[in-house]
């Protein structure tokens, strides 16, 4: 089987065998910039995308992510420097948009496309149910992990492929648009506003996302880190109450973790109820449900920032490894519940090792599969793995080495070898037999029995 590690030896006909789409070989996309005209009632997106590429292989012709429910009317291409860039068709289906150029774009090239393209977006189907561009009751939302970035715009939907981004999105003026990054500037013409947005931080296409709602601007305090919320009127008083920690958890992780890596952290609270809260890139996305006052969701607001770290500025380089996110964000709860309960993350652990033993032991972390990708195993477990090693080499050297992980992937990808890597060098340190991290490794990512309760 070819599996997407291979990914950086483009073979053609290979497909992710996570999300099944197929490869989109021999180029990068370094910078996306999305015009969007979005019309709330019908739901309707007139949108101009223009993307820098450069590309690692000749190119007579290349694809790109697009959901088929989203008609392309134009498409046209730009050299930058000598080469000279044309196109001369596209052909758009099946979720791919294909386009063909006059001639061979020789290899190291840089070049713009720009893709003219309108409709009603709506979700994408996946294994995981429905996932990118959802319309809610009175605006939209996106939220599109693993592969939903394509719902709403030409992409490369892969998690490894990151680049900046550019937003500018009109909506109708009593509507707020929210899109990662930094808001540049808001204008109104007319009966609609225009609200750009931009991030220098590289991000992986899922993580893209535009909110669009009714909705009041929150400062939060308790964090040198700027925090915005954006929340509909009726549930601020909850929210003010549920979230009055936020500020400290990204205290508490910023000191752990080392420095929050982005200028801002966003929170969207929607008007619909939501069943579980969304990550994105320098935001989190939570229902009306999460912040009714009862403070019942703080263990999801504390995952949520936490993702900020492992998810978004250390990304994936391909599925299987969803534990190194999932993993962190999982163990970021219970360390969260440490500082602020004095609860240990050892009790914690020790709870969610009881629940894992009663459940079927046939689930490899090292390499989940799609189907089982999200399944709450894979965050406990992924946690209690972060807890092994913990207890493995002293909270001193733990941290130190979650610290150096985090630093040396920042705004990048990474595998579970950076890791290994990195905990190998915190034990040979600490004085702790590599050959024991070796064994705790093995057991807990490549093999399906529970092993002993770290302690
Ligand atoms: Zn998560």
């Amino acid at each position: 089987m070819i599996r997407s590690r291979l990914r950086k030896t483009p073979v053609p006909g290979t497909r992710d065998s996570y999300t099944g789409i197929d490869f989109n070989l021999g180029y990068h996309i370094r910078h996306y910039r999305l015009e969007l005209d979005y019309k709330v009632a019908p739901n309707h997106l007139r949108a101009v995308a223009t993307l820098s590429l450069d590309n690692y292989q000749e190119l007579k012709q290349l694809t790109l992510d697009l959901a088929s429910h989203l008609r392309v009317t134009e498409v046209s291409a730009r050299g930058i420097g000598a080469v000279e860039v044309t196109v001369a068709r596209f052909r758009h289906a099946n979720a791919k948009l294909r386009i063909t150029f006059d001639d061979p774009i020789p290899v190291d090239q840089e070049f713009e496309l720009t893709i003219r393209y309108s409709g009603n977006p709506r979700p994408v189907r996946s294994t995981w149910g429905t996932i990118g561009w959802e319309e809610l009751s009175n605006g939209s939302l996106v939220a599109s992990q693993p592969c939903g970035a394509h719902s709403w715009f030409p992409c490369d939907d892969t998690p490894d492929e990151k680049a900046t981004y550019e937003f500018l999105i009109t909506a109708d003026s009593p509507y707020t648009v929210v899109a990662n990054g930094a808001l540049d500037s808001k204008s109104v013409k007319g009966s609609r506003t225009t609200w750009r947005y931009h991030t220098n931080h590289p991000m992986a296409s899922y993580l893209a996302t535009v909110q669009v709602g009714q909705y009041k601007l929150i400062e939060l305090d308790g964090s040198k880190t700027p925090i915005h919320a954006y929340v509909p009127p009726a549930v601020i008083p909850g929210f003010r109450n549920d979230f009055a920690d936020q500020g400290a958890m990204l205290e508490l992780y910023s000191k752990l973790y080392g420095p929050y890596p982005f200028a801002s952290y966003t929170v969207v609270v929607t008007e619909d109820e939501l069943e579980i809260p969304l990550e994105a890139q320098g935001l989190s996305i939570f229902g009306a449900n999460h912040a009714k006052g009862d403070k019942d969701w703080e263990r999801l607001i504390a995952h949520e920032l936490s993702h900020q770290w492992f998810g978004n500025s250390l990304g994936l380089a391909q599925w299987d490894d969803i534990w190194l996110n999932e993993g962190f964000a999982c163990y970021s709860e219970w360390l969260w519940f440490e500082h602020s309960t004095g609860k240990t993350a050892a009790e914690s652990a020790r709870e969610h090792y009881d629940v894992l033993a009663s459940k079927p032991q046939d689930l490899l972390l090292a390499a989940p599969g799609a189907k089982d990708m999200f399944d709450d195993r894979v965050y406990k477990r992924g946690a209690l793995t972060v807890h092994a090693l913990r207890v493995l080499l002293g909270d001193e050297a733990f941290f130190a080495m979650v610290r150096s992980y985090v630093a040396a992937g920042r705004h990048s990808v990474v595998e579970p070898i950076d890791l290994l890597r990195e905990a190998r060098r915190a034990a040979e340190a600490a004085g702790v037999a590599v050959d024991k991290l070796d064994a705790l490794w093995d057991a807990w990512l490549k093999k399906t029995a529970l092993p002993e309760f770290p302690q």
